[in-house]
């Protein structure tokens, strides 16, 4: 094989390092992941070693302290695939970094970014992005959180709802109608005004909560780039992150077919071991395949989306899709050929099954997302 070709099918010495990196993180953290995953709200060991690692900062920007020049979704996406093999909590502690301050990245004001960007690059700081309301999902444009100008501050009132680190995030980016438009604003969580609750926890747990925003009052330059703007930097948080959520699931899937070929590689039944027996091979082997296929697609989205995350949005919602949807199959299939050993509480593959579940749900569902590709494809064959 050439060194190009080797450069269009793998991923280089660089993203590989971080792959180590995020390996030795896991390494240390397993005695205390499954405690960490029960968690609701951020681990503080987990948190520790995170940090010790230096991994965050790939979730921002040289300039703050960051590891590449803008934020990478290729390294965002390969580093996720590792840590979410062992731990969701892990995973979603990582990510949120980027998700919670990508916009402030791109188009915050230089006091909001040197404020915010290298605590959130060091982890000594925990970022949140707050678009969900109770009453609003998918349709964001029907949301009913406000900005209003108010002398020299903004003043933000609603209710955002499943915001993930929810009571640990130290500043939240929060999308608010502004009069016709929508704007994002970067709300600090120690301002007057900002209430916490946590009504909901889920099957997979997760640091989640609801925010009341009571007549809170910012600086005007809290605006994140310009009034009324808000949907395109929502839109470039998602084309950035959206195809790492599919080097999580890859990494879930992965695990999930380990854990099931340890278990039937290691036990007969009718005289033959079960990874041997009736259709168990080929379900074994389908979800290998299938395993392999997203990550091919998963790594390609994902280095198209570093090079111009916008102009790889199709792609990086397809990587989504299939990886996701690949994760919930290739776990199942595990539950199923490992028996009563499946469904045991507090087991690997039973966090797996959990954890794959909300990722076909969240940063675009499966149905909005292939709702949005079938435009495109009839968008791209009447211009054809
Ligand atoms: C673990 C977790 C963490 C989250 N973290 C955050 C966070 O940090 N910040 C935040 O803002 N939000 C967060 N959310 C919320 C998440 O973004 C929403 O759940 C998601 O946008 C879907 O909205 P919904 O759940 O209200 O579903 P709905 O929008 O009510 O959709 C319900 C069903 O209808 C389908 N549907 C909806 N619209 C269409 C359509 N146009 N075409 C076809 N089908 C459609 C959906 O696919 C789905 O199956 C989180 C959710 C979870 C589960």
């Amino acid at each position: 094989m050439t060194e190009d070709s080797a450069a269009q099918y793998e991923l280089s010495r660089r993203y590989r390092d971080l792959q180590d990196e995020a390996q030795a993180v896991t390494a240390q953290v397993q005695s205390w992941s499954a405690e960490a995953d029960e968690a609701d709200h951020i681990h503080p060991k987990m948190r520790a070693a995170l940090q010790a690692s230096g991994l965050a900062a790939v979730m921002v920007p040289a300039a703050y302290g960051g590891r590449f020049g803008s934020v990478d979704s290729l390294a965002a996406t390969v580093v996720r695939e590792v840590l979410a093999a062992e731990s969701a909590h892990l995973d979603s502690l990582f990510a949120m970094q980027g998700i919670g301050s990508f916009a402030i990245s791109v188009a915050g004001t230089s006091p909001v970014r040197a404020r915010w960007l290298p605590v959130i690059g060091s982890l000594d700081a925990i970022a949140a992005l707050g678009l969900t309301e109770p009453h609003v999902g998918s349709d964001l444009r029907a949301l009913s959180t406000t900005v209003v100008v108010d002398g020299d501050e903004l003043v933000v009132d609603g209710h955002k709802s499943f915001i993930t680190n929810a009571g640990d995030a130290d500043v939240y980016s929060v999308l608010a109608r502004d009069g016709d438009g929508y704007t994002l604003v970067c709300v600090p969580a120690a301002t007057s005004g900002v209430v916490i609750s946590h009504p909901h926890q889920i099957i997979a747990p997760h640091v989640l909560g609801d925010v009341v925003f009571d007549h809170v009052r910012i600086p005007l330059d809290h605006v994140i780039g310009q009034r009324g703007k808000g949907f395109p930097l929502v839109l470039q948080t998602l084309a950035t992150f959206r195809v790492s959520v599919a080097g999580a699931a890859v990494g879930l899937a992965q695990r999930a077919l380990d854990e099931a070929l340890t278990h039937t590689a290691g036990r007969e039944q009718f005289g033959v071991k079960v990874a041997r027996l009736g259709p168990v091979p080929s379900m074994l082997a389908l979800s290998w395949t299938e395993i392999e296929m997203a990550r091919s697609l998963t790594y390609r989205a994902a280095a198209a989306a570093a090079r111009d995350p916008l102009a790889a949005l199709n792609l990086s919602s397809m990587a989504k899709v299939g990886a996701t949807e690949v994760a919930g199959r290739v776990a199942d299939r595990a539950v199923q050929v490992m028996g009563r050993f499946g469904l045991v509480r507090g087991s690997v593959i039973e966090r797996i099954y959990r954890d794959v579940r909300p990722m076909r749900i969240y940063e675009g569902s499966t149905e909005v997302i292939l709702d949005s590709l079938s435009k495109q494809l009839l968008k791209n064959r009447a211009s054809a």
